[in-house]
């Protein structure tokens, strides 16, 4: 597989956030979204067999791994990637763009699947029909940049019944809203979904890599 960096660090959001965890960064992206904070994660990277990332991995001694990417599902071998480490009882998450249907993935990992909204640039990639393959393990995330991104996602959300199905994540691209804006929206609409900051960003330089 081609994989641009394995680092340990701590989950920096979804509900696992603070939790120490192994990332495993799959090389290449589908997408080209404005806000894109990995576009190093686009070309290069190094060719790794399952083997060699498992033994990395298990070096970093986490009960917690996350794939990521780019987008991890352009590379057909991600699904055996999370079903081997399923095999050593790892917890999964898997972070998907939303562009890749997610049934190639095994059950038991937990898929984090954005829904891009309009300022990304790549909501017309959304792969819609994801939405019925969610278990209620699984979460979905919301990257605002704009309050025409919060509607937006406010509609979605009502609309596929998506806090009945999965965990909903709400965010901001970095140096869009100020988070405070955004939370006072979710209160003044009472809208049970769970805002979350990227605190790897607030604990590490927001350019850093591997951490
Ligand atoms: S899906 Fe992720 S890695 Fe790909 S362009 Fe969008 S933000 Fe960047």
């Amino acid at each position: 597989m081609k994989i641009t960096e394995i680092f340990k660090s701590i989950e920096g959001e979804t509900s696992y956030v603070g939790l120490p965890c192994s990332f495993i960064r799959v090389t290449g992206c589908n997408l080209r979204c404005s806000y894109c904070d990995t576009t190093y994660a686009y070309e290069g990277g190094r060719e790794m067999p399952i083997p060699s990332i498992l033994e990395e991995v298990r070096g970093f001694k986490t009960k917690l791994v996350c794939i990521t990417g780019g987008e991890p599902l352009i590379n057909k071998e991600t699904p055996l990637l999370a079903e081997e480490l399923l095999k050593k009882r790892y917890t999964v998450l898997v972070e998907t763009n939303g562009a890749c249907d997610i049934r190639a993935l095994p059950k038991a990992a937990i898929k984090i699947m954005d829904l891009k909204c309009p300022d990304s640039n790549a909501s017309s990639h959304m792969h819609w029909q994801n939405i019925a393959y969610l278990t209620p393990q699984d979460e979905v995330k919301f990257v605002l940049s704009s309050r025409n991104d919060y509607e937006w996602a406010k509609v979605i959300i009502r609309q596929h019944r998506l806090t009945d199905i999965a965990r909903v994540l709400i965010g901001t691209a970095s140096g869009s809203i100020p988070p405070k804006t955004v939370v006072q929206w979710l209160l003044e609409d009472n809208l049970n979904v769970r805002f979350q900051l990227q605190i790897h960003k607030y604990i590490w330089d927001q350019q850093a890599r591997g951490v």
